[in-house]
């Protein structure tokens, strides 16, 4: 913008407040800023154009000059009776500043001059901008204070502020506060069910979530128009799909964008792919992707489907949509982890060191993370162990697990020495890494540093993680926890373990027991590895489908070797099509193999 015109200051006496106004939009830079609070001043508009004033406030409050809040500020406080919208001109800046929690200080007049200095009166916006700061900062107690003071306030009616409430309980965690906030709404709109949906959904409760759409989806043509669900509304139900894993919901809430006419929204389709992927269609994500016309993809659509990939082990394709990305879209953190991850994923280890190598944005620890994977797996350890020196920070517990897999994977007794000390300083204390390191020792015959790991294990109370396992059948959800028999079914479950452990021996089947810890005896080794939690819902899936349909599992940790070589059995000796999501991946296991061809 060019500077203002160099007359506007010494001619600011006579300005009219209406060529001052019409000033504003143009204000860019401090002295800008500067310049028309001194024309204010001077032409005694401060005080005599509050509106004027405020907006000028408002202006300086969201502009993206460093100094330009502060300055906002010192001005609040110069005005010897401020108004609630110079106040809240401020409030909102501050809300929306890198410290949110200066607008909380603010409103309990922390910031202003002491008394006798009148306060100005807090409106329902001075409220909502507040809220805004506690949802980011997720401080929970301020937003309990923020709304004891808004019932104070005889605001409660406002629809759109307890909606900033809610969202804002939802935001610091407070779920049950945010339901019980919308049940006792007696008026309500569409943001209102979008913030409990979207809250519900990214929350630990995606399962309402859902329930709490269909509520809403089966009243559709019967709301007021106020109520009716838009476009955010399928994305937030999109996203609990996509949490939980359940297909069935998710080709339902497809469907009813359709009825919306909103299935072409690009938002809509970005959630779509990350949820058909998620849910273990990846065609039904690509047929989303490839619906979107070139000039509407975003960086979230390319994400998101760079991700599926990724996960469903076509790391090969994950690189080539990457390279066909249009020079317009900018790749970001979460594309290069997604194509790292994909390389990582395929056992493509000179691609993904390419990529690692030509990242334009400064890698983090979960960029290194993968590519050290990448490099150990492939028993190129030395330079894995390298890559985390050259680190700018220091390795973390996942780095240390990262390379400790590696040294199990390929026999380096010293690197797994050197990570378990490591481990040990960072106070990781899990299961799995003393299992790996009595692996390694194992691995060489070494009985007596095997012995010593497993009594380590026992003086320092070691933390076992638990297993679990998801499965969706008919649109319920079923859990089920390593060796547990707490399914109605258990019996029949357990019966079904008979059946496929007598069919898969007839393929050759012998339980893989090195996953287990060294210490137990061999049957009991084998009759540990029955039950992971994948076994049972898988199991419980075969006897609760008609045949040949495909089975989907959702697994909490990284299956283990067992439960691999299994699955892969069962997909061949049963005819069905198994997909299990776990923590890092995707497998897909039809006829005996497995999509991840073993690499995982
Ligand atoms: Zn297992
Ligand atoms: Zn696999």
């Amino acid at each position: 913008m060019p500077p203002l015109p160099s007359t506007a200051a010494a001619t600011a006496a006579a300005t009219a407040p209406q060529q001052l106004e019409s000033l504003l939009p143009r204000l860019a830079t401090l002295s800008h800023y500067k310049q028309f609070h001194a024309s204010l001043l001077a032409s005694g508009h401060l005080h005599s154009h509050p509106s004027l004033r405020a907006r000028f406030l408002d202006r300086l409050a969201l502009s993206s000059h460093p100094a330009a809040l502060p300055h906002a500020l010192l001005l609040l406080r110069s005005l010897p009776s401020p108004a609630t919208n110079d106040l809240n001109a401020v409030l909102r800046g501050l809300a929306a500043s890198p410290h949110p929690a200066r607008s909380l200080l603010l409103l309990a007049g922390r910031l202003l001059p002491a008394p006798p200095q009148p306060r100005p009166r807090l409106d329902a916006l001075s409220l909502s901008f507040a809220l805004k700061a506690t949802a980011r900062c997720s401080d929970a107690a301020a937003t309990v204070q923020l709304h004891a003071l808004l019932i104070r306030l005889g605001v409660a009616a406002d629809v759109r502020l307890m909606t900033t409430l809610l969202d804002s309980y939802a935001k610091c965690g407070g779920l049950a506060s945010a339901r019980k906030v919308f049940d006792e709404m007696s008026v309500r709109d569409v943001a209102t069910w979008n913030a409990l949906l979207a809250g519900l959904a990214q929350g630990t409760e995606p399962n309402l979530a859902l329930r709490l759409f269909h509520r809403l989806a089966g009243s559709f043509r019967g709301l007021p128009p106020r109520e009716e669900p838009n476009e955010v509304t399928i994305v937030a139900a999109l996203s609990a799909c996509a949490q939980i894993g359940a297909l069935q919901d998710g080709l339902g809430v497809h469907e009813f964008a359709r009825t919306l006419g909103v299935e072409d929204n690009v938002r809509v389709c970005n959630a779509l792919i990350d949820m058909y992927s998620k849910c273990g269609s990846l065609s039904r994500a690509l047929e989303v992707f490839y619906s979107i016309k070139l000039e509407d993809r975003t960086l979230v659509s390319y994400n998101a489907t760079i991700q599926a990939l990724s996960m469903h082990g076509h790391g090969a394709d994950a690189l080539r949509l990457f390279d066909e990305m249009p020079t317009w879209i900018e790749p970001d953190e979460v594309t290069y982890l997604a194509v790292l991850c994909g390389c990582n994923h395929a056992g493509l280890v000179d691609d993904g060191h390419r990529v690692f190598n030509a990242m334009r944005v400064p890698p983090n620890v979960k960029h290194y993370g993968t590519i050290v994977d990448l490099l150990g797996r492939a028993g190129r350890l030395a330079e894995a162990y390298d890559t985390v020196m050259s680190m700018p920070f220091p390795a973390d517990i996942v780095l240390w697990q990262t390379l400790l897999g590696a040294a199990k994977m390929h026999g380096d007794v010293e690197l797994a020495e050197l990570a378990a000390t490591k481990l040990a300083e960072l106070g990781s204390n899990v299961d799995g890494d003393y299992v790996l390191l009595s692996n390694v020792y194992a691995s060489k015959s070494r009985w007596a540093d095997v012995d010593r790991v497993r009594d380590t294990m026992r003086s320092n109370d070691v933390r076992k993680v638990p297993g679990f396992s998801y499965t969706e059948i008919d649109g319920v959800m079923h859990k089920f926890i390593n060796g547990d028999k707490e399914h109605p079914r258990w019996r029949e479950i357990y019966r079904a373990l008979d059946d496929i452990r007598s069919r898969i021996s007839e393929l050759g089947y012998e339980p893989e027991t090195n996953n287990v810890l060294h210490d137990i005896g061999e049957e009991e080794k084998q009759y540990a590895l029955c039950y992971h939690s994948e076994k049972l819902a898988i199991a419980f899936g075969l006897i609760a489908t008609p045949p040949g349909e495909t089975l989907r599992v959702i697994k909490n940790l990284r299956i283990c070797g067992d439960c691999h070589v299994v699955a892969k059995l069962i997909s061949k000796a049963y005819g069905r099509v198994i997909i299990i999501r776990d923590r890092a991946r995707f497998h897909r296991f039809e006829d005996g193999q497995c999509s991840c061809s073993d690499y995982w």
